[in-house]
């Protein structure tokens, strides 16, 4: 949209300069046809009596003269300050039959005093304010409550799921989205009710931004795009007027997908301690953002992607229902997924035969998307230095180490060692909730970084659902969260920072079973504590309370939360124990392979249990 009015303003400068060319040229072309003679030589031609018809005006003189070849025409410029009245008298002794004219310099004055200078001005002030208001970041003059939104050009700008490669999940999550922007009528008819917002969250570079493209490219439809941050500018109240016109440009395009890109840099929590100059502003913003996602009928087929890498900052307001209620994570690839990644970007370069994309895929654990694009293209700027024909292994081997490079510097890639701990971490807690007979089957582990605080992961799903937990499923769980540092301790004999969250968690979990579920018997059947409001952030509660017992019973409670802990971290230190050869051999299955599926784990570990004796629990 933006693009197009700027085009239209240059479009009417171009038309402005043409105009003037064209006025300019009538103005000063001469249809008088002669030829350019100097005053001596029209002097001349006046003794001789030569010429026959002239016209004088301020600054030249027009005439005709005959010589013996004929009659000519010709042009000579005046002298300057130089007195009428005898060039007057000079013609009218020669007999020549002479006028004046004044010259009509109207135009070109005009032209030359005003038009020019204003032109002059207006260009520069354009072009300075363009310069000026890019820094600031995109707001032009003629343009403050209108969105800084991007309309992708379809026919150019077509991205697919061919171009986004691996993060089959997420694909498979957005295909419903596209088939409803697809065939919004077949949904409308029955009543189904498609989600208004779908929130992408994942670590930088991992292709949420690729992937939007992409679901507007699979779906043919029209894509706003627009960065959070570009809400965010200049003068208050402008962040919220180009939410409305937004949402207007967008509705009368529908069926179409808005992208916001980067939320979380207008949906962080309000208020809260961060508060400051702009924050103000930001609500807003979020304010006009939310209410017109209410306000719209999810049939009228917009629907809001937005993304973010960092939702644990993003305000829960947003992620209630009927907003961004559902939410796809866009993984880091694994090993299989960066083979594939690399294969898309390889397509447009010449690659030499002994190239195994695979190889490199080993070699760049941790990588994302955006990294392995760098990879190929690095690779690629180095063989064309050394005028290869070809990008040869060697090639990406040095641009393999370049990115590597990079990346140290932001400190978001693993050493070798700490894989290795994390792998035995994570295989840790895979097996706590394979040999405790009521934690939640293992769903998937990876060693693969989720972003930022989480190195590695196991999933776990529940079997059914569960309102009401017993003790001992509790327990299970809380040995669950402890196996990850206790495989650390008994593997490596001593114990890392990774295991920073699964220790919160357990504290929360037991700190609960004390204080609200009455699971202690020395503190008793109460519960304690005023709840200060919970937060609902991914899935999970953020946890604040206030005391309201007396210090007495708050040491009784610690005693009790600690014992509770120890006692399991204890507990599932004898499973490991029992299991370290299955501890060690999946850890390093998992280490090659990146990620593992619940029911290979299962074969791997019931293959080291047949082994030897079942270990009793
Ligand atoms: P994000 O928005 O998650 O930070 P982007 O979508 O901007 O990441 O990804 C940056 C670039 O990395 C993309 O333009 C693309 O070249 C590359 N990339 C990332 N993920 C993938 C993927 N899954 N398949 C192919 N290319 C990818
Ligand atoms: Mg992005
Ligand atoms: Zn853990």
């Amino acid at each position: 949209m933006e693009e197009t009015k700027k085009k239209r303003v240059w479009l009417y400068v171009v038309y402005g300069l043409i105009a003037l060319a064209i006025i300019l040229s009538i103005q000063f072309a001469n249809p008088f046809q002669a030829t350019e003679i100097s005053y001596s030589d029209f002097l001349a031609r006046l003794e001789a009596g030569e010429v026959t018809k002239a016209t004088v005006t301020d600054t030249r003189i027009e005439g005709t003269s005959v010589t013996a070849d004929g009659e000519s025409n010709f042009v000579t410029s005046r002298i300057p300050n130089t007195d009428d009245q005898e060039l007057i008298s000079l013609l009218q002794e020669k007999g020549v039959e002479f006028s004046g004219r004044v010259e009509n310099t109207f135009w070109r004055d005009f032209l030359l005093t005003w038009m020019l200078p204003l032109g002059l001005i207006v260009f520069i002030w354009f072009f300075v304010f363009r310069r000026l208001s890019r820094r600031i970041g995109g707001a032009s003059p003629m343009s403050f409550g209108q969105s800084k939104v991007k309309l992708y050009d379809r026919s150019i700008e077509r991205v697919t799921f061919d171009d986004v490669a691996g993060l089959d999940e997420a694909k498979e999550e957005l295909r419903e989205i596209i088939d409803f922007l697809r065939n919004p009528q077949k949904y409308r008819s029955i009543g189904a009710l498609i989600p208004k917002g779908v929130l992408l969250v994942g670590a930088p570079g991992t292709g949420k931004t690729l992937m939007a493209r992409a679901v507007a490219g699979e779906a043919d439809v029209p894509f706003f795009s627009i960065s959070g941050s570009q809400f965010m500018e200049m003068f208050v109240g402008v962040g919220a007027a180009r939410v409305r016109d937004l949402f207007e440009q967008a509705k009368a395009k529908a069926p179409c997908i808005v992208f916001i890109d980067e939320i979380e840099s207008i949906g962080k929590v309000r208020g809260g301690i961060m508060a400051s100059g702009g924050t103000e502003e930001r609500e807003q913003t979020l304010n006009q953002l939310l209410s017109e996602m209410d306000g719209f009928d999810p049939q009228t087929g917009v629907i809001i992607l937005a993304a973010t890498n960092r939702p644990e900052v993003l305000d829960s307001a947003i992620l209630r229902p009927g907003r961004f209620d559902r939410q796809i994570m866009v993984d880091r690839p694994d090993i299989k997924g960066r083979e594939e990644i690399l294969k898309v970007h390889a397509r447009r370069v010449k690659l030499a035969g002994d190239v195994n994309l695979r190889k490199i895929a080993a070699r760049t654990p941790g990588f994302a998307g955006a990294e392995l694009a760098n990879v190929v293209n690095e690779a690629a700027l180095l063989a064309a230095r050394k005028n290869k024909k070809q990008v040869f292994e060697e090639d990406f081997e040095q641009a393999i180490d370049r990115v590597i490079g990079g990346l140290e510097l932001k400190s978001r890639v693993m050493s070798d060692k700490e894989r290795r701990v994390v792998a035995f971490h994570e295989v840790g807690h895979a097996l706590a909730a394979s040999l405790l007979e009521h934690a939640d089957p293992v769903h998937r582990i990876t060693v693969i970084p989720r972003g930022i605080g989480s190195l590695g992961m196991t999933m776990q799903l529940p079997e059914e659902d569960r309102y009401i937990m017993t003790r001992p499923e509790l327990e299970d769980r809380l040995a669950v969260l402890l196996g990850g540092r206790v495989a650390e301790e008994i593997v490596f004999k001593q114990i890392s920072t990774g295991a920073q969250n699964d220790l919160e968690k357990s504290t929360i979990l037991a700190r609960k079973m004390v204080e609200d579920y009455g699971m202690s018997e020395r503190v008793g059947p109460m519960t304690l504590g005023l709840e200060r409001g919970a937060r609902l952030l991914m899935g999970e509660y953020a946890y604040g309370k206030e005391a309201n017992y007396s210090e007495a019973t708050a040491q009784l409670i610690d005693q009790e939360v600690k014992k509770i802990i120890t006692d399991n971290y204890d507990r599932v230190k004898d499973i490991l124990s029992e299991n370290t050869a299955a501890l060690q051999g999946i850890a390093e299955v998992l280490l090659e392979k990146e990620t593992l599926e619940g029911d290979a784990f299962r074969e791997l570990l019931d293959e080291y249990r047949s082994g030897r004796q079942a270990a009793t629990l």
